[in-house]
Formats: C-alpha cells, sequence, structure tokens
C-alpha cells in the first residue's frame, strides 16, 4: 500500500518535470520489480494521447544522430519530446550509457526533453514486455511524441520497433543496405524508409534498391505507400521533410482509423506474451517435472501429459 502511494507520488512528480522521478519509475520498469503492476494500473487512465515513433537500423546508419535532430524539430513546436533508446544486444545495467551521454549534449539544458537508454538484462523477452510499460511510464508524464530509438536489423528489433505508431527504417550506403533490410524482414515493418548520409555517393543506389524493393514487395500498409526521405542527418537536410512525412502518416493513421487497429493489434501482442509468460512460470511450478519423467519413461503419452498439466 505505501508503495503504490509512494509509485502515485512519483508519477506526480515525473508529470510536474521532474525527471529523476521519472528515472526511478522508468528503472523499475527496467528491473521488472513487482511494483510494476500497481504503477501501470495507476497511470493507465492517463495514457494513449501520445504519438509513438519508431526509428530502427543497423548500428552506424546514422541514428543517434538522427534522433538529436529530430527532438530539435519537434521541440519548434511542441512541448515535451522523449527518447527511450533501446539496445537489445548490450546487457548493461543502469540509465546512464556512454550513448545517452552522447545524445544528452546537445539537449542538456533542455528540461523538456527527456533521453533514457534501456539495455536488455541479458533476454530480449524482458524488454518485449518492459518496453511498453516505459512508453506508458513517458505518456503519462506528458510526452509527445515518444521516440523509441532501437539497434539493429533482426526480426526483434523489429517487433520492438512496432511498438510504435509510424516505424521509420533507416538506411545508409555501406551499411545495413536495402539487400540486407529486406532479408531481415524489416521492409514489411517500414512505414517511411530514410536513406541517410545522402552527402555520400553511393546513397542514390540504395534509393535505387530500396524502390526496387518496395515494387517487389508484399503491401501490408492498405493505401500507404511508404515514402523514400533522403537526408544529411549531421548537417540537419532533409529532417524538416522527414517530419513533414511523419505528420502526413499521423494524420493517415488517424482518418483511415488503421491507429486504433494497430494499438489494439499491439494490446494484443503484449498481452499474449504477459499471459503466456504467466502460464509458463504456473506449469513450471506445477507438476511439469513430475510428468515430463513419465513422458520420458513411456509410462505416459505427452498428449495426456498437456491435459494433465492444463488441469483438464
Ligand atoms: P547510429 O549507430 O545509427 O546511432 O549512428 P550515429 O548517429 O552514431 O552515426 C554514426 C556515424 O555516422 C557518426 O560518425 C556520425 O557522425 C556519422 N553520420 C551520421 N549522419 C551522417 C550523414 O548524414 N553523413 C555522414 N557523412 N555521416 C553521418
Amino acid at each position: 500500500m505505501a508503495d503504490d502511494t509512494a509509485a502515485s507520488a512519483e508519477l506526480d512528480r515525473a508529470r510536474a518535470g521532474d525527471p529523476r522521478a521519472l528515472a526511478r519509475l522508468l528503472s523499475l520498469v527496467e528491473d521488472e520489480s513487482p511494483r510494476v503492476r500497481s504503477v501501470i494500473k495507476d497511470l493507465m487512465p492517463g495514457t494513449g494521447g501520445a504519438r509513438i515513433i519508431g526509428l530502427t537500423g543497423a548500428p552506424g546508419v546514422g541514428k543517434s544522430t538522427m534522433t538529436s535532430a529530430l527532438v530539435a524539430a519537434f521541440r519548434a513546436d511542441r512541448a515535451r519530446v522523449a527518447v527511450l533508446a533501446i539496445d537489445p544486444s548490450s546487457p548493461f545495467t543502469g540509465g546512464a550509457l556512454l550513448g545517452d551521454r552522447i545524445r544528452m549534449q546537445a539537449h542538456a539544458i533542455d528540461d523538456r526533453v527527456f533521453i533514457r537508454s534501456m539495455a536488455s538484462r541479458g533476454h530480449l523477452g524482458g524488454l518485449a514486455t518492459s518496453t511498453p510499460q516505459a512508453i506508458r511510464v513517458l505518456d503519462a508524464a506528458g510526452f509527445d511524441p515518444i521516440i523509441v530509438e532501437t539497434v539493429g536489423v533482426g526480426q526483434a528489433e523489429v517487433a520492438i520497433a512496432s511498438l510504435a505508431d509510424s516505424v521509420a527504417v533507416l538506411l545508409a550506403p555501406g551499411m545495413g543496405d536495402a539487400i540486407q533490410a529486406a532479408k531481415a524482414g524489416i521492409l514489411e515493418a517500414a512505414d517511411l524508409f530514410v536513406v541517410n548520409k545522402a552527402d555520400k555517393p553511393d546513397a542514390q543506389q540504395v534509393v535505387r534498391d530500396l524502390r526496387t524493393m518496395i515494387a517487389l514487395g508484399e503491401r501490408r500498409h492498405g493505401d500507404w505507400k511508404p515514402p523514400i526521405v533522403t537526408t544529411v542527418a549531421v548537417k540537419g537536410d532533409g529532417i524538416d521533410e522527414l517530419v513533414s512525412r511523419l505528420d502526413e502518416h499521423w494524420s493517415w493513421l488517424a482518418t483511415t482509423g488503421e491507429l486504433k487497429r494497430r494499438r489494439q493489434a499491439r494490446a494484443r501482442e503484449e498481452l499474449t506474451a504477459l499471459a503466456f509468460a504467466a502460464l509458463r512460470g504456473r506449469l513450471a511450478a506445477s507438476r511439469l517435472d513430475e510428468l515430463a519423467g513419465r513422458v520420458a519413461d513411456g509410462t505416459l503419452d505427452p498428449f495426456e501429459a498437456a491435459d494433465e498439466l492444463l488441469g483438464r
């Protein structure tokens, strides 16, 4: 009970703009603390307002440079911007990774910008269930938009990126090219493509490859055709166009009902993941070992064992 009151007071402080209160709430989420449950229950009514923008791409394509430029662009006309940088490959602890400090420099004196890294604690399953909670905390604290930056181009990163309302996939000449992205299944997840480092000579080739891939690919976005934006993030070139395209996608989501559909699909995934995790825990705590022993020594068939395990 005392914990609940404390969490609620913490959320009030976070809403009022206290970054340390916010950081503490996010640490609860990252640590998968048992208190997360009551925190989320408490803040749930104040969520759903923020627009979530996913940014993903291979290491080195320019994600953090781009994020920083995007934050500046959004800060020009919006109240409070949050960045959640997720690195599924680095099981470091703590909220203050080197990347944070680098990212923070440009916005260090801006108390309406909040930037936080989350690491995997060694298992990706943790991030899959804790990232939505971290987004809720930031949403309830009044940040809008929330940029979720994920490193990498694998399925897992795509899954995390798809927690966003709009997913921008970054590519750059020489790294994480279109063919690799297609192999990783990332093209289907993209609402927008950004070809960064357009100051490099082979950037136009990446754009051409991408066009071919898009033409060949399956259309899962209804009548939305993913645009390709070319940028030079280090100079801020193309950022205004990227913001316009993101705004267009946001309007499209709202007017077609796709936003509601997407968010419901996401909630379904989240619920299923939570239910499976709970069920797995329950099964392990029940007669799993005993039944497995009987299946292994041939005295029980696995179908009957599964029925017994489920209490049927
Ligand atoms: P991340 O690993 O995807 O977050 O990439 P970073 O933002 O850290 O950028 C990787 C490197 O590419 C850095 O040295 C950046 O300065 C550089 N970089 C980022 N954007 C551009 C760009 O538009 N053109 C060029 N030439 N370099 C860039």
